[in-house]
């Protein structure tokens, strides 16, 4: 097990020596999606960002725990417990159970994950399946003090909490900055003070989710049902908790706040959040209408896009950014993604026609090095890629019979593609996924290769051109004829 991973913790805003609380045991919880409605390509970042942190944390040895739950209840449109139920809402709009709503999107969702080959959680508990939990949070919290009841709704008390925690740790902001910038209780409001939030929210009668507590019928707050999984699944204190920057100022806070409200303890040793994806500079939204949703741009079906790009391109468009920038989405970097990823692929393809020789003239090992030193450079993707360029360099220098490598480095450079490419990124070679599309172009080049015998050649150069045509390229060399795509 390695131990010299540095990780950017948000909570003391520095990169910090990733020392787990139980190694190699590693507790992680991520915010999962709220399944109303279809995720867009912002949300698939986060969640690519995070699975790209729990495939390294498994390459270095660790047994995870990765918790992502659903959040399938209890999420109101405004972060400040105002507006409709987004589950009931868009159950209206769409005639259908709540239920229904979050099946179908929980679906979607996965399907989603499933194209961009992320591995499923240890755990992916529901909010709905875990009423009974946040009760009996919920009571802990109004029995230690930090909580109030108003007409059978609950909520935290975060003037009492800030005499002995600091409510702002997370985002180090100044608490008398954030109460004047927050919106002054109106006649309406039964909160006590402007920073309170709802940890139980009292159902109307036409409330379509609700269930029975010690306080009438209800619903949970948005935020206690990461506390009360989290406690649940990884302990009072475990290791790492994410989820996207959006969510550092309101939902985490309040993490914070109840989980130490309730057990004394911080929940989490290490923050950690990743950037957003942005369109032209602003950050893709469900409610700035400039989402995509994945199959848009499988497809090519948008307005904004010039053609189609494959899950694995938009997975390596993803991969060259640092999962702390802000990555901008444009044709232009997906067009160079795509050259990108299948220049590696067909150098991966190329590996296992390489001859090794009695003397090399190439050393993996410095490369693999380059590799690990930059994934424990907190999660440094983008410099890993370059040092796979230079891989899928000396794999067609070998190739092309220009460099010499031995046995044991080839062994070498192919275990560090297999690990660094697969393993780690999660990426997967769409074509030779694609096998019918493999035998295809194995009896064409028969065919060609049959033409040429007979010196028919006006047949050969017409099976080159006319691949050439639809972007396939052949490539003649004294082992044979091998193919790839521009
Ligand atoms: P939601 O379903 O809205 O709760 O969001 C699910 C996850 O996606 C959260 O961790 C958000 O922080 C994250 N997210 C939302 N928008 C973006 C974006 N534009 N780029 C990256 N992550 C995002
Ligand atoms: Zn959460």
């Amino acid at each position: 097990m390695k131990q010299d991973l540095q990780l950017y913790n948000t909570i003391s805003r520095k990169k910090e020596l990733f020392q787990p609380l139980n190694a190699p045991h590693v507790g992680m919880y991520v915010c999962g999606p709220t399944v109303y409605s279809d995720v867009h390509l912002g949300n698939c970042r986060t969640f690519i960002s995070f699975d790209l942190i729990f495939r390294y944390l498994k390459y270095s040895g660790y047994k995870v725990r990765y918790v992502r739950n659903i959040t399938d209840a209890g999420h109101l449109e405004g972060d400040r417990d105002e507006g409709d139920d987004k589950f009931a809402k868009r159950a209206k709009l769409e005639q259908l159970e709540p239920m229904e709503i979050v099946q179908k999107y929980t679906l979607g969702f996965h399907e989603v994950l499933r194209m961009f080959n992320t591995l499923p959680p240890s755990i992916e508990p529901t909010a709905t399946g875990h009423i009974i939990e946040q009760i009996e949070m919920i009571k802990t919290i109004i029995n230690n003090g930090y909580a109030y009841e108003v007409n059978g709704t609950i909520y935290f008390d975060v003037e009492k909490y800030s005499q002995q925690y600091n409510y702002t740790i997370l985002t180090n902001r100044n608490l008398e900055d954030m109460l004047a910038n927050t919106r002054e209780l109106g006649g309406q409001d039964d909160k006590h003070g402007r920073l309170d939030f709802a940890l139980w929210i009292k159902a109307k009668p036409e409330t379509l989710m609700q269930w029975a507590s010690p306080w009438g019928m209800g619903f949970p707050g948005w935020h206690i049902e990461c506390s009360a999984m989290s406690a649940k699944y990884l302990g009072q204190e475990f290791d790492i908790h994410g989820g996207g920057m959006d969510l550092a100022a309101t939902h985490h806070t309040n993490e914070i706040a109840q989980s130490e409200a309730c057990s004394h303890h911080q929940p989490a040793k290490y923050w950690m959040h990743t950037n957003m994806l942005t369109v032209n500079g602003t950050r893709m939204s469900k409610s700035a209408g400039n989402g995509f949703l994945p199959g848009e741009l499988f497809t090519g079906n948008h307005p904004l896009l010039r053609k189609g790009y494959s899950p694995m391109t938009v997975k390596f468009f993803m991969l060259q950014a640092h999962y702390r920038s802000t990555l901008d989405f444009s044709n232009d970097a997906l067009d160079a993604s795509e050259k990108g990823f299948r220049r590696l692929m067909n150098a991966v393809s190329l590996l296992p026609k390489l001859t090794a020789s009695e003397q090399g003239d190439v050393e993996i090992d410095p490369i693999k090095l380059n590799c690990e030193n930059a994934m424990n450079d907190d999660f440094n993707s983008p410099v890993v890629i370059a040092e796979l360029f230079e891989a899928a360099r000396i794999i067609n220098t070998v190739y092309d019979g220009a460099l010499k490598i031995s046995a044991s480095e080839l062994a070498k450079l192919k275990t560090l593609m297999h690990d660094f490419i697969f393993e780690v990124f999660g990426l997967k070679d769409e074509d030779s996924s694609n096998t019918e599309l493999n035998e295809v172009l194995d009896m064409v080049i028969a065919l060609r290769k049959d033409a040429k015998e007979n010196k028919d050649y006006a047949t050969s150069d017409l099976i080159r051109v006319g691949l050439q045509n639809i972007g396939i390229q052949l490539k003649d060399s004294k082992d044979g004829t091998t193919w790839s795509k521009n």
